[in-house]
């Protein structure tokens, strides 16, 4: 399922930044910045191998409320919770018709099923209103993906996050970068992205920042590899820089590491423990110092 999205729901996370967001924003340092993401890339690479095959071949419409259903969300529930979804509605016609109770007691495995069933039903109905009764959204595999994302970040609660997921993730498998949380927090330590930056504008500085030869897979790698950093070595907390590929091209790892030297060297052991290295060094029955 789309699980890579647990942060993102009904005005919480995922906002559209504007109605088509620049993303062509590299900055300044901008090839510097493409060089360093192409060093993590084939760093990462090696150690998780690529490419990495897609984990499901959905249409942009399923997708869509898949991706919807994930946010904050783990990806078994939200799996199960789409499944039991699928398994009681014959079609979304369906699932957009249906009382609303009986669409919440469908998805109640995943977080948040109150305020998901009211908001996919409302996606469904403006989906087919907008698309003269038609509900399905494979208009958009003929779309320039910039433009279709922009189509889609005008439903409620699609930002760039749920836009760049039913490009990449559903079988359109278009050009689009989805960051989520151990995306966003490795760019962040790497400084390929400041740390004041949030993750919804984070999609188009990161965006910007892709090589122009890079393909759908290869971007696709891209987000797989440095989630999967994310989460298995850059954790929220305890980092394990010690052990890290990417130590050498890591500011925040240096910095970290570098600490902790120096927070276990003898002399800040001593200032730690409140005594002076003559102190600790005369044995019990010795004068004290003058
Ligand atoms: S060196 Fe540390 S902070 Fe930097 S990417 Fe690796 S684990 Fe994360």
């Amino acid at each position: 399922m789309a699980a890579h999205f647990q942060d993102e729901l009904f005005g919480f996370v995922d906002q559209p930044i504007d109605p088509l967001p620049a993303r062509e924003t590299p900055g300044p340092n901008g090839q510097a910045a493409r060089e360093k993401l192409r060093l993590v890339h084939q760093r990462l690479c090696r150690e998780y191998g690529c490419p990495v095959g897609y984990f499901h071949e959905l249409s942009p419409l399923d997708e869509l409320v898949s991706s919807l259903l994930s946010h904050r969300t783990r990806n078994s529930e939200s799996g199960a919770a789409y499944k039991e979804l699928r398994r009681r509605f014959s079609d979304w016609t369906a699932v957009r018709d249906a009382p609303t109770s009986e669409v919440e007691d469908a998805i109640r495995a995943c977080n948040w099923p109150e305020q998901k069933a009211p908001r996919i039903q409302q996606i469904l109905r403006l989906i087919t209103q907008q698309r003269k009764g038609e509900l399905s959204l494979d208009f958009l595999e003929i779309l320039p993906v910039r433009e279709g994302r922009a189509w889609l970040e005008q439903l409620p609660g699609v930002g760039p996050k749920t836009s760049a997921a039913v490009y990449i993730f559903s079988r359109i498998r278009g050009r689009a970068l989805p960051v989520d949380s151990h995306h966003h927090r490795v760019a962040q330590r790497l400084g390929l992205i400041p740390m004041s930056l949030d993750v919804g504008p984070a999609h188009a500085v990161l965006e910007a920042m892709l090589p122009e030869d890079w393909d759908a897979q290869t971007v696709y790698d891209d987000h797989e590899i440095l989630m999967f950093h994310g989460q298995r070595c850059c954790h929220y907390r305890g980092p394990e820089c010690g052990r890290c590929a990417l130590l050498d091209l890591c500011p925040t790892g240096q910095t970290r590491l570098a600490q902790q030297a120096a927070d276990t060297s003898p002399t800040r052991r001593r200032e730690k423990s409140g005594k002076s290295a003559p102190e600790r060094m005369l044995p019990a029955s010795a004068p004290l110092p003058e």
